[in-house]
């Protein structure tokens, strides 16, 4: 595998960061996922705005776009996959002991790696624990994951594929790494923003391309949805088919369908929507 590090590409077994990089030491990144198809980048315009967003939030120096856009250019180039998860990371850089911001300036790393198709459902559980809606890291994505780590493990426990947070207002916000939706009476609703969860990009395209509602939900919601699905960059729209203990349709519902069928016409016909 052949990824760039820092202004060029290395084969992975040779490629260095330090060791004292504040990604590594104190969780001080961000990064993006981005869906490849056939060697083409989906949204990246989009991928790379939030790239910048959370730079900022995070106090990191803006990342230089046309180096990441040639970046992500020679890493698809060189890793020829028909379905690639591409991986931007962009950390606070070399740190002498991982307690001030880096004297050798940002680390960029670019990789791709094939994935195979998600499959068209998933079971899901919620989690206890609480996503801060009022956080210094909220809506940013930052390389701090391992709350994600742990909830994820404790969905695969029980074999689910992701597992769902409330905010620590009791609402419902958002999977390790995917945006929710659910049906209700015919229309589809998505917690906003404002309960906490990341502004994914594929949920705002769902958003618009279904004139998903945004609207604050208790979590019991989940017990109620006549469908429920989930959005992410890897996952698209899939519908889930188990939630916890409750068994909804084994196939994705009508609404669920409907909205899948738009969102791979819409996202075949634009790359960079
Ligand atoms: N929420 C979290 C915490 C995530 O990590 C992700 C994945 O990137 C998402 C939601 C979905 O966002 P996107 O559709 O941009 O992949």
């Amino acid at each position: 595998m052949r990824i760039w590090v820092n202004g060029g590409l290395r084969d992975a077994d040779d490629a260095r960061l330090s060791v004292l990089d504040h990604g590594l030491t104190v969780g001080d990144g961000i990064f993006e996922t981005v869906r490849t198809t056939e060697g083409r980048p989906f949204a990246l315009t989009r991928h790379l705005d939030r790239l910048t967003r959370s730079a900022r939030g995070l106090g990191l120096p803006d990342p230089d776009l046309d180096e990441i856009r040639r970046a992500v250019a020679a890493v698809v180039d060189a890793n020829p996959v028909p379905l690639g998860r591409l991986r931007i990371t962009y950390t606070g850089g070399l740190s002498p002991l991982g307690s001030d911001r880096g004297t050798a300036g940002p680390s960029l790393v670019v990789a791709l790696d094939g994935v195979s198709r998600r499959p068209d459902t998933t079971a899901v559980i919620t989690v206890p624990w609480t996503r801060n809606e009022r956080g210094a890291l909220t809506g940013l994505k930052t390389t701090s994951y391992a709350e994600n780590v742990v909830a994820l493990a404790r969905a695969r426990e029980r074999g689910a594929s992701e597992a769902l947070f409330p905010n620590t207002a009791g609402r419902l916000c958002e999977g390790t790494g995917s945006n929710v939706f659910v049906v209700l009476d015919g229309r589809i609703h998505t917690p906003p923003v404002a309960s906490g969860c990341l502004a994914g990009i594929t949920r705002a395209l769902a958003v618009e391309w279904t004139g998903a509602e945004e609207s604050d939900l208790p979590m019991e919601v989940l017990a109620e949805a006549d469908e429920i699905f989930l959005t992410s960059t890897l996952r698209d729209i899939q519908a889930v088919h188990r939630v916890d203990d409750r068994e909804l349709a084994p196939e994705p519902g009508p609404v669920t369908a409907k909205a899948m069928r738009i969102f791979d016409e819409r996202a075949g016909n634009d790359l960079d929507p």
